[in-house]
């Protein structure tokens, strides 16, 4: 057999930029993520070489400065981002989804007002939707942008989870319009908001209180985001089009849950890879542990459950890259990879024993970080209600 999670049918440009990706996890990423791990430290001197090697811009028009690679490229690049370090796929992924939902929905002057500057990694993309009392209700969103004559709008309110929330530049966020619409999703609007990079007042009327200090995704900031009196022009409405926001962002959270089932995907086979060297380092009874059958086992079934989240991840991909809608693929993508990620992670911890309760192996890092990836891009009872809606839709009596 061929190690886990190969993907067939990939054309030498994908190949090499993987083997790129894959050279810089091993030399870059994985010696250096217990330090800024350990100290919830921004590492920037890596954010710096993924720029330089164009990863801001994969998936970005070439006609807009970038690589104009697949969704699928992608996703094979961030399953190896994350088997190093799962914060380092955390920068990519709200960049990704911004820069997708200006190529899907800006306008022309937006994209190329954004885009160039995006691809470069010199302007750096979050996404907010959720708020203190809510993450999976976004209809019921509280923020509110009022027009004000001038054809301006103000708005205020507050945000949560913001990831990147510090070190982006520019931030789609959705809010409430309440311009005459009869249906909730109706009045919500996608605004693109420019900002500084920073923590406190970095704009008037707009504050990031500071990091929120989290069980896992260390390094990686997570911010709030307050709105008091903010003033936005109408051309910062994504697309130019107000009461779109919603069907907007969940365009962009459709990319974004393949997204994060690559990320499982990677955390998944770390954590496997880990066991399998463990489980043949480490001796009990006279033997090594990986000659006990309950061991063996447990190593085919984690196995088993990375391949299948690897094979679930590329078709929703494969599914988006051929034009096809994939909420349905990438909802499952989503559900499966997180859960078995989960499931994985928690074996490999347990064929650790002790040594796995200590923060001097990997897998504790693990431990911590996985939990993620069960509730961003929509928890697994939000994937459950995508398709189950669908199934009942499509086998109706
Ligand atoms: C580290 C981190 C980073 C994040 N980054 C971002 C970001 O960049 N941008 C952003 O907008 N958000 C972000 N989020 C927020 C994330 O998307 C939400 O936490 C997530 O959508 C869940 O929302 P919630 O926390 O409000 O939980 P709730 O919606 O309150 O759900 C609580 C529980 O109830 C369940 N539940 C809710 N509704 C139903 C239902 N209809 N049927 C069955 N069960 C249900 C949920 O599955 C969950 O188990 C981030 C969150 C974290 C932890």
């Amino acid at each position: 057999m061929t190690k886990l999670a190969q993907t067939l049918g990939l054309t030498e440009t994908q190949n090499e930029i993987l083997a790129t990706v894959r050279r810089f996890v091993e030399k870059e990423i994985i010696p250096n993520a217990p330090e800024f791990e350990k100290s919830d430290t921004y590492p920037q001197a890596i954010v710096d070489h993924m720029k330089d090697m164009g990863l801001f811009g994969l998936m970005i028009p070439e006609e807009y400065g970038g690589l104009g690679e697949s969704l699928l490229t992608y996703a094979l690049c961030v399953e190896e981002l994350a088997r190093g370090w799962m914060s380092i796929s955390g920068v990519l992924n709200t960049h990704f989804i911004v820069a997708y939902m200006l190529r899907q929905h800006g306008t022309e002057a937006q994209k190329q007002r954004f885009l160039p500057r995006m691809a470069t990694g010199e302007t750096r993309g979050a996404f907010s939707m959720s708020e203190p009392e809510l993450g999976s209700d976004v209809a019921a969103i509280r923020t509110r942008a009022t027009r004000t004559d001038d054809g301006n709008y103000t708005i205020d309110g507050q945000k949560m989870w913001l990831t990147n929330g510090g070190t982006s530049t520019l931030v789609a966020v959705l809010v409430r319009t309440d311009e005459g619409a009869d249906k909730p999703h109706r009045n919500l609007t996608a605004f693109l908001v420019e900002k500084p990079v920073g923590y406190g007042e970095v704009a008037p009327g707009l504050t990031i209180p500071g990091k929120i200090d989290k069980l896992g995704y260390k390094g990686i900031d997570t911010t709030e985001l307050i709105f008091d009196g903010y003033v936005a022009n109408a051309d910062d409405i994504l697309g130019e089009a107000p009461g779109q926001g919603f069907f907007q962002m969940m365009d962009g959270i459709e990319v974004g849950r393949v997204n994060v089932s690559a990320r499982a995907c990677g955390v998944g086979i770390r954590a496997f890879e880990l066991a399998v060297r463990y489980a043949q380092q480490r001796q009990t009874f006279g033997k090594p542990i990986a000659e006990h059958q309950a061991i063996a086992f447990q190593l085919a079934e984690m196995a088993t459950k990375v391949e299948a989240a690897h094979l679930m991840m590329v078709n929703a991909a494969r599914l988006k890259d051929s034009g096809e809608r994939n909420d349905v693929a990438a909802g499952m993508a989503k559900y499966l990879a997180s859960e078995f990620c989960s499931e994985v992670t928690e074996q490999s911890f347990r064929i650790h024993g002790g040594y796995g309760y200590s923060k001097e192996y990997e897998i504790e890092r693990l431990m911590r970080d996985a939990p993620f990836l069960l509730i961003g891009e929509g928890t697994s009872e939000i994937q459950k209600n995508i398709i189950s809606k669908r199934l009942l839709a499509e086998y109706r009596i």
